[in-house]
């Protein structure tokens, strides 16, 4: 078999023979066509010409990328993390290959750039997943990611290569493998939590969560100090699920580096230290941070940091200004239900969410209100720093909102609008 994949300005670029332009071509317009139930008479409804049923199906296209991207973090994550990810393994049952629906993600994604005259990255899966860390729109500049409002969007996380929550958020209902891998890594925790009575349960779990937010790397005998104050089950949970040693790539000689800001480990970037949490370098600049000895640090697992420490950043923000104003604020109250409320019986009830598209974020609330529903005063609070960085993001978020009773508004604002308790 011959291959005609070397660039252009190749010495060894070959052009394709005439007549397999012609039989590629028509085999294009052919897999145009979008999976639907045979028809017995394709007239029904006017149909339109066949580029448009194409066009239907390029829809897809950023759906079936994401699911694409977060069935191969599955695959390496939870496949013991020994599992490889192979562009040219034909065995259908392997789960290290790619299954017949990756190829066919992968295929749009190639005839995609190829029609607006782009190289073809869709062909090869490593290729693939590293431009994925890049905002869509800068590497697939086509209408179906920019009627969706997703050209900011990454599909994969450039820090921890590994699918962004909007990743998840797209892939929704089209894989079926969303939040597993959440759901894996703290089934432990819910289940030590599900063997005490409600209200300490609860308690625990904000208690939990506002630590893993505020302690990203820690010495573990400080660890030590605040498990004394749950449960055995629960303790041992945290302390073995959730926390893993730093590892000695992140450490310099004897001394690690920790933001003063975040307390999350920094590292070099340039010149400078940088750090590693991305609310807060979108807050604060560059910032000199504090020296630990390294022996005996630990931090938060990859899908701790994701799921709970990257967006705690701003929700505990959020929760200490309106401490300062005198508000007893209720983090993650009843495990969860919302991002924070001001205590018992409270109206207000608050999400605060960093998706830098509006729209996706806008099309996922609307769907799974979640536990905003059960408050009079739902409240969907975007950081300052995301509002200023997307233009007119509340604008756009809000007309997606429309019809809901969940209003949007930058972190800012509803400090100020909640005001002094
Ligand atoms: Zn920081």
């Amino acid at each position: 078999m011959k291959t005609y994949r070397m660039p252009a300005d190749s010495s060894d670029y070959r052009k394709m023979p005439k007549l397999l332009i012609e039989k590629i071509e028509a085999l294009v317009r052919e897999t145009s066509k979008p999976d639907e139930p045979l028809s017995t008479s394709s007239s029904i409804g006017g149909g339109g010409p066949k580029w448009v049923q194409g066009n239907d199906a390029m829809k897809l296209l950023p759906v079936a990328l994401a699911a694409l991207v977060t069935r191969q973090a599955r695959q390496v994550f939870m496949g013991g993390g020994a599992s490889m990810v192979s562009g040219v393994d034909r065995l259908r049952a392997d789960v290290s290959g790619l299954s017949d629906e990756d190829r066919r993600a992968m295929a749009l994604v190639s005839r995609a750039r190829l029609v607006e005259g782009l190289s073809d990255i869709g062909a090869e899966i490593h290729q693939l997943l590293a431009i994925c860390k890049q905002p869509l729109g800068e590497w697939l500049p086509v209408a179906a990611v920019k009627d969706a409002g997703l050209n900011s969007v990454r599909l994969i996380d450039a820090e921890d290569r590994m699918p962004t929550l909007e990743a998840e958020e797209l892939a929704v209902g089209f894989s079926g493998v969303t939040g597993l891998l959440e759901e894996q890594v703290f089934a432990a925790f819910q289940d030590a939590l599900s063997k005490q009575p409600t209200k300490d349960a609860d308690e625990y779990y904000s208690q939990a969560r506002a630590f893993v937010v505020r302690n990203p790397v820690i010495q573990r005998s400080k660890m030590f100090r605040f498990y004394g104050r749950l449960p055995t089950p629960v303790w041992t949970c945290i302390d073995q699920q959730f926390y893993e040693p730093l590892p000695a790539g992140l450490v310099a000689g004897d001394e690690a580096t920790l933001c003063s800001h975040c307390g999350n480990i920094m590292v070099v970037s340039g010149r400078a230290l940088r750090c590693t949490t991305a609310a807060c370098c979108a807050e604060h600049g560059p910032h000199p941070g504090s020296t630990v000895p390294s022996t005996d640090l630990y931090r938060l697992n990859k899908s701790l940091r994701k799921y709970w420490f990257e967006p705690g950043i701003d929700e505990l923000r959020l929760a200490d200004k309106l401490e300062a104003l005198g508000h007893k604020v209720r983090l993650y109250p009843n495990r969860d239900t919302v991002d924070l409320d001001l205590g018992e019986g409270s109206v207000v009830g608050i999400d605060l969410k960093a998706y830098s598209s509006p729209e996706l974020l806008g099309e996922r609330l609307k769907r799974r209100p979640g536990g905003l529903r059960t408050y009079k005063k739902p409240l969907l609070v975007i950081p300052d720093w995301l509002a200023r960085r997307v233009p007119n993001y509340i604008d756009r978020l809000s007309a997606c909102l429309e019809g809901s009773a969940i209003r949007a508004l930058t972190l800012r604002d509803a400090v100020e609008e909640i005001g002094h308790a």
